[in-house]
């Protein structure tokens, strides 16, 4: 049943590259406010997965919801309400930090002036304060990394999909990435992100470990760990891959 109370309401999702299934016959759903976790090795179908959900990508089958509108049909109503950020931080390396939220901001159809009052709104939150004017491929890759997220959630999407947000960046800057996050959820939006990183999947409300495109196990990390009788979300993870030998 999808219902408009999901920002993300998908059954039976698939997607076939020729004879080889990358998604098989996935079904979750994620409300607002809510970090949903997607966890898989390489190869898993992740990132798949979320350009089905990101409208850049037609599914093979299966039905679904993003932001209340339908994957199948209206990607692009879905692309104006959510925010993606890849795992590359497409950014402009000539251009300098406020050139790249303007055009991001632009892309979205932001006036100038409301790139400016949102800009100052998120700036010193996401801390990127005082670094308007410095060129982006002098930058250390925990900042790239907020200037990536800042031009994701510009435009205030309903849903934010981060495709491995904080590989290459140190464990502080992620773990300061992280508190991001959570107030970005706890403002409503849903967030949907992939992570190889195990202690990241402690910080999400819910989930999914993903497995040759099939789900293999879900739950809140606590009802995993129970689940699966270990301690910790990383031991969860090796059950599931052990379970393809
Ligand atoms: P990673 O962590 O490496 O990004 P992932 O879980 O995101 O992995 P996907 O990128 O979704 O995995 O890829 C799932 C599978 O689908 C892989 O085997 C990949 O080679 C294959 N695949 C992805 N895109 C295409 C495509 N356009 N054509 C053919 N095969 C593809």
């Amino acid at each position: 049943m999808i219902s408009g109370d999901y920002a993300v309401s998908v059954e039976r999702l698939t997607k076939r590259f020729g004879r080889f299934t990358a998604v098989d016959n996935v079904s979750f759903d994620i409300v607002r406010g809510e970090i949903f976790g997607l966890l898989g090795a390489n190869g898993a179908g992740k990132t798949t997965t979320i350009r089905m959900l990101a409208g850049l990508l037609k599914p093979s089958s299966g039905r679904g919801t993003v932001a209340g509108f339908d994957i199948n049909r209206d990607y692009e109503k879905i692309k104006r309400r959510i925010g993606y950020m890849s795992q590359k931080f497409s950014l402009y390396e000539d251009l300098t930090v406020y050139e790249n939220i303007r055009f991001f901001g632009g892309v979205y159809g932001l006036t100038g002036k409301q790139i400016r009052e949102r800009f100052e709104e998120i700036a010193s939150h996401i801390g990127l304060s005082g670094l308007m004017e410095r060129r982006t491929d002098g930058l250390p890759p925990g900042i790239r990394q907020r200037l990536a997220l800042a031009n994701a959630i510009l435009h205030r999407p309903l849903v934010l999909f981060l495709d491995e947000p904080t590989s290459g960046v140190d464990p502080i800057m992620r773990r300061q990435f992280w508190d991001i996050i959570n107030s970005i959820a706890a403002d409503g939006m849903a967030v949907l992100v992939t992570t190889h990183y195990m202690d990241e999947a402690e910080y999400c409300n819910n989930l999914m470990v993903m497995r040759d495109g099939k789900k293999v196990a879900t739950g809140s990390p606590g009802e995993l760990k129970k689940q699966f009788h270990v301690s910790s979300i990383e031991e969860v993870f090796v059950s599931t891959e052990m379970g393809k030998r």
